[in-house]
């Protein structure tokens, strides 16, 4: 975002995305979420698109497209829908490792598929004991003959049941841990039952189940040993991405309770005139617009500042899902009644907004890290 030109061919693509997210996502996600069916049609329609392989290399089929742009879309398909976001980021960030750090012929049997998006992939690293205590893990892969073995559970998995791959952190050493890309087919491969959720209920969650799971030699992602290294080098992209969810759900629910207040009358005139409703849009209009600054700095600093882009990302995550759950909550009770029914989004929207701020490391652990990066430790 250097210039005034970038910023124009990002707004740009913005407008196409918000178009496409308007047309053919937003009239299924009421549907999706009612029935926990997974966003197959919205899904389809991004990757028809092209906008599925923005991130991927050339190379394999993809664009290449920077993290700015990955944001856009996942900031708009959430806009409309938290499920179908959230859909597109689990692929996106189960298979960056995989292109950065994987072997060129593990990159060939993955990534082009997921490109098209006729496949999808899941990231997997929470275990039953625990979530914030990654290091804690206990799942384990020893090798055998060709390959690897692997033994464990992965709990709260986002796309279990409906993605084909599955990037699994596991232990390999007493501080040791590879990541590995199992199939859904594979043998010693099966899922828990699927959890009933609040929110983004057509994503599936479920265990992913590993009992003497057998995977050749070429389905570990670059060095068996740095496999956590690798992983926390990869937040770097995907925090960010959770943070444009959250951004996203926001800008919804600011732009329903918007619509609303200009429409529904009482005493007389729109709920827009009174001064205490102006008041909250401008609080949620504030914290929204704070919330994206922070997103894109955060951005700008991956490329300006890598040793200090982790606690950006971090402050991003933290902010822009706060926000969602802040300014959903808001837009309810804007909509009086009303808001309280399944008849009008922002009720979805407030649910949807819950679990971003819980996942891809808990608020509570943004604060940590947020610490730890002001004491420079
Ligand atoms: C819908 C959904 C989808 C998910 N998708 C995925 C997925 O695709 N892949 C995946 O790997 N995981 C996924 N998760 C798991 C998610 O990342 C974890 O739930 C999360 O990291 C928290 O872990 P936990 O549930 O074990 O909670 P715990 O770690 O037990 O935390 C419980 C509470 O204690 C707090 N806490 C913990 N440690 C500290 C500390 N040191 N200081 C202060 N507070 C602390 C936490 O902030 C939290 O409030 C998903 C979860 C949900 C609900």
């Amino acid at each position: 975002m250097d210039t005034a030109e970038n910023w124009d061919v990002y707004e740009q693509f913005r407008e196409s995305m918000r178009r496409l997210a308007q047309d053919k996502i937003a009239p299924h996600a009421a549907e999706v979420d009612r029935t926990s069916t997974p966003p197959d049609t919205s899904y389809d329609a991004l990757a028809e698109a092209g906008m599925i392989s923005l991130p991927f290399p050339e190379s394999v089929g993809g664009q290449e497209g920077d993290l700015m742009s990955q944001v856009i879309v996942v900031e708009e398909s959430s806009r409309v829908c938290g499920t179908t976001g959230l859909a597109v980021l689990t692929t996106w960030a189960a298979t960056e490792p995989i292109f950065r750090f994987g072997a060129p012929d593990l990159i060939e049997e993955v990534i082009p598929e997921c490109a098209t998006g006729k496949k999808k992939a899941s990231w997997c690293m929470t275990e039953p004991r625990g979530g914030s205590d990654l290091a804690g893990l206990v799942t384990r892969a020893e090798p055998k003959g060709n390959g690897w073995v692997l033994n464990g559970t992965k709990r709260f998995i986002s796309g279990a049941t409906w993605s084909d791959w599955y990037l699994i952190l596991a232990r390999t050493g007493e501080n040791q841990h590879g990541l590995f890309v199992t199939h859904k087919d594979e043998p010693g491969l099966s899922f828990g039952k699927l959890e009933t959720k609040m929110g983004v209920r057509g994503s599936p969650t479920a265990d992913v189940i590993l009992e003497d799971c057998f995977i050749p030699a070429n389905r570990v992602v670059g060095d068996p040993t740095l496999g956590y290294h690798n992983i926390m080098a990869s937040l770097g992209t995907s925090r960010p991405l959770v943070a444009a969810q959250g951004l996203g759900i926001a800008q919804g629910g600011l732009d329903e309770a918007i619509a609303y207040t200009k429409e529904r009358e009482q005493f007389g005139k729109p709920l827009s005139r009174f001064q205490m409703v102006q008041g909250m849009i401008a609080d949620m209009t504030l914290k929204v617009e704070s919330a994206r600054a922070m997103l894109y700095r955060a951005i700008e600093m991956m490329d300006r500042n890598p040793a200090k882009a982790r606690g950006f990302a971090s402050m991003a995550k933290l902010i822009c899902t706060d926000t969602a759950m802040s300014v959903t909550t808001d837009a309810v009770q804007l909509h009086g009644g009303y808001g309280y029914l399944q008849d009008y989004p922002v009720e979805r929207m407030m649910r949807d907004a819950k679990v971003t701020q819980i996942y891809e490391g808990t608020n509570q652990i943004q604060r940590l890290l947020i610490a730890k990066h002001a004491y420079g430790n």
